[in-house]
């Protein structure tokens, strides 16, 4: 798409979209620095893929209200420019990154909490909040999230529900998703404004679902009705070990089926070794793996259920370690990117898999991890039954240019193991499309398609994004061609890590 201004830099002229949207000067910027911040998310691209895309956006509004972003919608087309959603940029898929350039809309001054229900059913805010603003509200109103993301102290509502995780409809796990399913399961009603400039209230899920975990390709969630659950009666924390796959799988898949956990996640003892390294809390010693649970809920079924973890973990020559080392653990959950300073860089893969094939699914990893000096290790979230989502992680370096490069093919090489054992790569975003209907599943990815025709004929949100992996030159990269790229890197992978 063509860009109209005046502006320095390529920029969009101020004047230009002011008087066309009507926002305050203040809060549209078209300065270099700024937007150079907004042409990258947390994703450690080489340059040399990042030419294909043209990253650098002509501007950045920042909306206070549903109308201004109606507003916005409506002058697009004369301003001939496309609009790119944006929370706070905490993912690392090139959602919120423009590809095509464009304009960003960045979400976050749309914040406030504007109601909640008096029985405590459920509470609505901007979809510009964060996770955290809306825990703590709610926290001094003896309630709580029902589910949110590790990342919350900084990512936005609208991002999360946004981002595709597991899928249309469903969108995110994190926190609270083993008990309460995927950000998808817990929603009370949305407000959205579509690409054809409509604001659409919505209540009913299958129409709420039509807009979570779609990358933001449909149109710009404003507010969000989150459900909500009271504060549990009773809390217990618990940190377990397990000597080796078999007993990890099992102690997960009971974890996975029991009604008081609430959030579960484990690691192995390299990940252990690599956080000690770094001076990050992980317990000294521990051969295989170790387990954290919280368990929530009334009192008996929480305590009947830690004796049982306690003891399956005996069971499979593990061990429990002190409650405080547990407590610990719950309070280092939001920081699970601390580990980032052991890289420079880290290659993660991520993806789901059935609990029921953990341990064939580790082995796996294990036989692909680099081994020898290489610093590589595994995290797992237990989520919804019957799955586990699985981080298996290399470390590298991102200044190692070509060789760097190569040691990306990691990142599908782990993903195709979930993929061999039942399971399906996670979230989509840009740098993912080319899995897009591995993701959504194939009525899913052609439900989404229909979507787009639908709320965004004109093309104008989130282009390039979500159902397809388009470049600067117009035309969306085939997926032959990411996968024979991936092979002839994977040849060489070993060399930058
Ligand atoms: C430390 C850390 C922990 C994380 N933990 C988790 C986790 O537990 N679970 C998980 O699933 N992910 C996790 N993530 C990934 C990421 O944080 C989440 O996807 C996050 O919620 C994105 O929120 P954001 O506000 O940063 O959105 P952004 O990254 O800015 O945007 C994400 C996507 O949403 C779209 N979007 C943003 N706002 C809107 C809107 N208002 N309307 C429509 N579309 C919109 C964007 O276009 C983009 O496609 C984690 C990331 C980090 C760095």
């Amino acid at each position: 798409m063509s860009e109209l201004g005046d502006g320095k830099d390529g920029a969009l002229s101020v004047q230009l979209i002011g008087k066309l949207t009507r926002l305050p000067s203040e809060r549209i910027t078209t300065s270099l620095l700024e937007r150079t911040l907004h042409s990258h998310d947390l994703a450690p691209v080489p340059p040399i893929i990042k030419a294909n895309y043209n990253n650098m956006p002509t501007a950045v509004l920042k909306p206070e209200t549903t109308e201004e972003v109606a507003r916005i919608v409506a002058s697009a087309d004369s301003l001939k420019t496309c609009l790119i959603p944006k929370g706070r940029g905490t993912s690392y898929l090139w959602g919120s990154v423009p590809v095509v350039g464009g304009v960003i809309v960045d979400m976050v001054e749309m914040n406030q909490i504007n109601d909640f229900s008096a029985d405590g059913e459920w509470i609505e805010a901007g979809a510009g909040a964060t996770w955290e603003k809306v825990e703590r509200y709610l926290e001094k109103r003896g309630f709580s999230l029902r589910v949110y993301p590790t990342s919350m102290p900084a990512a936005t509502l609208g991002g999360w529900i946004a981002s595709s995780g597991s899928g249309l409809g469903s969108g995110g796990s994190g926190v609270g998703s083993v008990m309460y399913g995927p950000v998808g399961k817990n929603l009370a009603g949305l407000e959205v404004v579509t690409g054809m400039g409509e604001t659409l209230n919505l209540s009913e899920p299958e129409d709420i679902a039509d807009f979570v975990g779609a990358d933001g390709i449909t149109g710009f969630i404003t507010k969000v009705r989150l459900k909500i659950r009271k504060k549990p009666a009773s809390i217990r924390r618990i940190l377990i070990t397990a000597p080796d796959t078999e007993g990890t799988q099992r102690l997960v898949e009971a974890m996975g089926a029991m009604k008081s956990v609430y959030f579960a996640q484990f690691e192995d003892a390299s990940m252990l070794e690599i956080k000690t390294s770094l001076g990050l809390h992980a317990p000294l010693g521990v051969k295989g793996f170790l387990l954290f649970a919280s368990l929530e809920g009334d009192a008996e079924t929480v305590s009947s259920e830690c004796d049982q973890l306690k003891e399956m973990a005996g069971e499979c020559g593990g061990k429990t370690l002190p409650e405080e080392e547990a407590q610990k653990e719950w309070e280092e959950r939001l920081y699970p990117m601390r580990v980032k300073r052991g890289g420079p860089t880290v290659i993660a893969g991520e993806f789901m898999a059935p609990s029921s094939r953990l341990a064939l699914v580790l082995k796996d990893v294990y036989a692909e991890f680099p081994g020898g000096a290489a610093k590589q290790g595994i995290h797992g979230v237990v989520i919804e039954a019957p799955d586990v989502m699985l981080m298996p992680q290399v470390f590298s370096d991102e200044r190692k240019g070509l060789k760097f490069l190569a040691s990306l093919a990691y990142v599908k090489r782990f993903n195709d193991i979930g993929r061999r054992h039942g399971g399906q790569p996670y979230g989509v975003g840009h740098l993912n499309a080319f899995n897009a209907k591995a993701v959504h599943g194939k009525a899913g990815y052609a439900r989404l398609k229909a979507l787009k025709k639908k709320h965004d004929p004109g093309d104008i949100i989130n282009p390039g994004k979500g159902i397809e992996h388009r470049t600067r030159f117009g035309f969306a990269a085939p997926l032959f061609m990411y996968n024979l790229s991936m092979f002839g890197l994977g040849l060489f992978r070993r060399l930058g890590v």
